[in-house]
């Protein structure tokens, strides 16, 4: 089949109109490759490093063609035969992922190094000499924005075990990811505090280590399955019944390691096994976590703007409210609109450090609750930008946007074009920056209509891309990236955390 149903879902064909920049065109080039026709010589690759990888081209699929997987094929192809690669690129490449990524350890020590040059002055040092204009505009914007690095992993600061709050659902392992858990140690913290306030067990193997997807999407495909096997066997150790994501770049291999593994007997069943069970953390909480009955409430009714009345009148009702779980109206405020947005600006400036008390003065959670629930303390208007491969590999839109909807106080707007690709898709920004500054404008363009005081999303990739375009697009003094995670911590209530 070419119908090129595909064709308007690709970004890099949007931007472009050139056959050879959709997957249909791509595809010709690599069966062109398989039939022996072409080479998989510089040409070929240049083309397939245009590809974003974001695999918005399967779900648009009638045929059901696995792009991505047919994607990495063809890089693993590019990588056996080319020679065009310089010398220094082999050594940087060989370093990162032989010498880097796979060891948790050296991760931390990368970290650590990071965090001395945040903290000590170093980073100011560098720009006030004018050392970073060395560098190329798209790598100077990155540094600007990159969030404050740990040399201390999420198991280092607060142990391997966290036990649920009140009766114990399932025990879930934590897949903690290497980048994630050396620039968004925070946010591992708080998917712990967030399943245990929902009923789940965490346990955060410590031999877990990267992915892989790294490695898969640059045509590594012998260090991806090595780091595929590490990873079952710990979580098959830790004898788990769900293994949890929050980073949809992560999560999207994880739950293909049984492709990734298929023919390898040996692993092909514990690679079945592990797949089945990886899932998203919004996915998780909202299929099988305890939430309390507001936060049910907003979810079964799927109703925009469910807190905004709701909360209001909690607050109100004060220590009235219905057994501490304000089940009020799903009507939106006639005044949400510029009330919000204003309170919201001052809210974007002075992000709360009391989480608990500011549910609790919600009302969503006064008193001794059972399960999660999540409340603003102030209007604000929040929006999402998809992970592309939470999205398109995992298939989970609909868990993140339930769990916005059901956040007391909040306004919930839908971004246009939010199932498309920001320009991240894992390092393409910094190998491909013309096109993924291209496209990150269209979609600022997007974001800016939203008027939003948050853009959250699921992927540290994307996080730190809709970090970066907001401060090039002159929007950081009223809007601001979170993970959605991170988002919700803020917003939560439980038993836990009703003191
Ligand atoms: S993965 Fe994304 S960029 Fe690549 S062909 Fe598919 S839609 Fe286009
Ligand atoms: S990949 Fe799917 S949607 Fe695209 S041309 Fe082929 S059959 Fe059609």
């Amino acid at each position: 089949m070419r119908c090129g149903f595909c064709l308007p879902a690709c970004p890099t064909f949007r931007e472009t109109g050139i056959e050879a920049e959709s997957p249909r065109g791509r595809i010709a080039l690599m069966k062109a490759v398989a039939d022996g026709i072409m080479a998989p010589d510089a040409a070929f690759e240049t083309q397939m490093n245009h590809c974003l990888g974001c695999r918005a081209c399967e779900p648009a699929c009638p045929a059901d063609v696995k792009y991505g997987q047919l994607l990495e094929q063809a890089r693993d192809a590019v990588e056996t035969h080319t020679t065009s690669h310089r010398w220094w690129v082999k050594i940087a490449r060989k370093a990162a992922f032989d010498g880097l990524f796979p060891h948790q350890n050296r991760m931390r020590l990368l970290g650590g190094a990071l965090q001395l040059y945040q903290r000590a002055g170093l980073r100011k040092l560098a720009r006030g000499t004018g050392l970073m204009k060395l560098f190329p505009p798209h790598l100077r914007e990155m540094e600007a924005i990159l969030p404050e690095a740990s040399r201390r992993g999420v198991v280092e600061q607060i142990g391997a075990f966290h036990p649920a709050q009140g009766e114990r659902i399932a025990a879930v392992g934590l897949f903690r990811g290497c980048i994630m858990d050396v620039l968004f140690t925070e946010t591992n913290k708080h998917t712990v505090e967030l399943l245990n306030e929902a009923g789940f067990d965490v346990v955060i193997p410590e031999t877990q280590n990267c992915c892989g997807a790294l490695h898969a999407h640059s045509g590594e495909q012998a260090g991806a399955k090595a780091l595929a096997k590490r990873n079952i066997a710990a979580f098959k150790a830790a004898g788990v019944e769900w293994i949890v994501s929050n980073a949809g770049g992560c999560g999207a291999l994880l739950v293909e390691y049984d492709h990734l593994l298929h023919d390898d007997p040996q692993w092909r069943e514990d690679a079945a096994w592990f797949a089945k069970r990886t899932i998203d953390v919004s996915q998780l909480l909202v299929e099988h976590g305890r939430l309390q009955s507001a936060a049910q409430a907003a979810l079964a009714a799927g109703a925009g703007l469910a807190g905004v009345g709701a909360a209001k009148a909690g607050a109100k009702a004060g220590d009235a409210n219905d057994g501490g779980h304000g089940s009020g109206s799903a009507e939106p405020s006639a005044d949400k609109g510029g009330g919000a947005q204003a309170a919201g600006h001052e809210h974007v400036r002075g992000v709360s450090a009391a989480p608990a008390k500011l549910a609790a003065a919600s009302g969503v959670c006064a008193g001794s609750c059972s399960g999660v629930g999540f409340a603003s303390a102030e209007g604000v208007r929040i929006t999402y930008q998809d992970s592309c491969h939470l999205r398109n590999v995992m298939r989970s839109s609909e868990a993140p946007r339930k769990l916005m909807r059901s956040v007391a106080n909040a306004e919930f707007v839908e971004l246009a074009e939010a199932d498309r690709c920001c320009g991240s898709a894992g390092i393409y920004n910094l190998t491909q920056p013309q096109m993924a500054s291209q496209i990150l404008d269209h979609k600022m363009e997007h974001v800016q209509r939203t008027e939003a005081h948050y853009l959250l999303t699921s992927n540290p990739g994307c996080l730190l891309q809709m970090k970066s375009g907001i401060e090039k697009h002159g929007m950081s003094g009223r809007m601001q990236a979170m993970h959605l995670v991170d988002f919700l911590h803020e917003r939560m209530s439980g038993a836990g955390r009703s003191e």
